[in-house]
């Protein structure tokens, strides 16, 4: 196997741990000549994630106001005011034209590339830190980091993909400045497997507890997996706490893996999960005619009837519901799907209506945080300056994107997120280069 590039120095002004969004544009923003920067990256190609974004075609950020952005991310959104100040979606996509990169608005204010590919956005990036003369080395893991006795940091490295004899190689690399940009902790074969909470803990950080964010739900029951495969487009699902309704959404969902997914459950989903571990008992009413209320639904029920009154109760469920419902819905409805819809009695047409209106799948919990498409939790914005995202704690540590305790629906906000942080990092980094007249070559 080729052997990867090592490190050029031992010594840094700038340590980015992480070759994300994050990561990547702070490496661009904190740029100075003649000053040494250095990102570490322990998967062997960066941007893993950002790459998969969007389905492979990067939703980047969205066209919605401040506000609406931070109402987006929930209870830590104000955090992010100082950074969507400075730099914005609009600020982002002009950032990315000058890189040479086009956008298209899409569906929901959301923006892709004109591309259709996510590869665009990570490569224009890795293109300008080779134009900048910015140091990236992957494959190399950043296991520790500690604060010497002159105020340095260190950062033990261990090589990840080992060289060809077997030999494990580790090596300790000195910085000025950290930036701390690992990601959270989902998907993690794309290299964000958590270690960076870890660093953030060990240099003293509280890391508020770790939950998936727009994750799959499991279902009690059977029905997750008799619908396996379904997708719904036009659907109204409303949450339960008991006999309380705690949420409702409109839009797209779909049964996968036994598991209820797609958008619409996606985005209601850490809320559901911080219910359920507070002990709440949640369940879903599925409206899968949103459009008709109980009396226009019977009546079409009724219409479908008596145009297919020569044929088969189970042909005309067939007229009301995709082909992988039928059966669940025969079932439940205890409805003889053989038999001439001549028969329908009104008791059965109302127990199909009902459930047409709302089916109900209790909740037990949550997919594992490696499907999660972000991670809830993360290092405490309360130890974090939303001015410059540099440490409260100790003097030259900074973060930016996915580790900290931001997580955004869907809809490109969490992307714009971690670009925002990541040049606020980025930029407060080279003013304190700057300030101190730093050189390194
Ligand atoms: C399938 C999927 C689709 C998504 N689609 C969208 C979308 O379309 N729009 C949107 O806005 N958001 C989307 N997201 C969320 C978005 O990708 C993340 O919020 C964003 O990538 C976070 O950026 P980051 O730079 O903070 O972290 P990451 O992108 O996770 O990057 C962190 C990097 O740090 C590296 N790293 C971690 N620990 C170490 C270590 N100890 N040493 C060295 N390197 C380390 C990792 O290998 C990784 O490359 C999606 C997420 C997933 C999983």
């Amino acid at each position: 196997m080729k052997k990867n590039p090592d490190p050029l120095y031992s010594e840094y002004s700038i340590i980015i741990v992480g070759a994300g969004p994050a990561g990547l544009i702070a490496a661009i923003e904190s740029s100075v000549k003649n000053v040494r920067i250095i990102v570490i990256e322990q998967k062997f190609k960066p941007a893993m994630k950002l790459r998969i974004t969007g389905k492979g075609s990067c939703n980047i950020t969205n066209n919605a106001g401040v506000e609406e952005f931070i109402k987006n991310f929930g209870r830590n959104g104000r955090f992010l005011r100082q950074s969507f100040n400075k730099f914005f979606n609009d600020d982002l996509i002009g950032y990315f034209n000058e890189l040479g990169v086009d956008f298209e608005l899409e569906r929901g204010g959301r923006y892709y590339p004109k591309s259709g590919k996510a590869e665009t956005i990570a490569d224009s990036l890795l293109d300008r830190l080779k134009d900048l003369n910015i140091e990236i080395v992957t494959n190399y893991k950043a296991e520790n980091i500690i604060v010497n006795n002159s105020g340095k940091f260190e950062v033990e490295l261990s090589e990840k993909d080992r060289s060809a004899d077997g030999i494990d190689t580790t090596l300790t690399l000195k910085g000025e400045r950290i930036l701390l940009a690992a990601g959270g902790r989902s998907y993690p074969g794309t290299g964000s497997d958590g270690s960076g909470f870890i660093l953030a803990e060990g240099l003293g950080h509280t890391i508020v507890p770790i939950i998936p964010a727009l994750v799959p739900l499991k279902g009690k029951g059977d029905i997750p997996e008799q619908l396996n495969g379904l997708s719904i487009r036009n659907c109204r699902v409303k949450v339960f706490s008991g006999d309380k309704k705690v949420g409702e959404q409109f839009g797209e969902m779909e049964f996968r893996d036994n598991e209820i997914a797609g958008p619409v459950i996606l985005s209601m989903s850490r809320d559901i999960i911080e219910k359920i571990r507070n002990g709440e008992k949640i369940f879903l009413s599925i409206d899968l005619k949103p459009a008709l209320d109980y009396k226009k639904l019977d009546n079409r029920i009724l219409r479908e009837a008596s145009d297919k009154k020569n044929k088969s109760c189970g042909d005309v469920l067939r007229t009301l519901l995709p082909e992988k419902a039928i059966n669940l819905f025969l079932e439940l409805t205890g409805i003889d799907g053989n038999k001439n819809p001549g028969q329908f009695t009104s008791h059965e047409r109302k127990k199909l209506n009902n459930l047409l209106k709302g089916l109900i799948i209790p909740v037990k919990g949550s997919a594992s945080i490696s499907k999660a498409l972000v991670t809830s939790g993360g290092v405490s914005l309360r130890e974090v300056d939303p001015l410059t995202m540099g440490s409260k704690i100790i003097q030259g540590l900074y973060f930016a994107g996915e580790v900290l305790d931001i997580d955004g629906e869907t809809g490109g906000f969490n992307l714009q997120a971690a670009f925002s942080t990541g040049w606020v990092a980025g930029r407060s980094m080279k003013e304190s280069i700057e300030k101190r007249g730093e050189k390194d070559e």
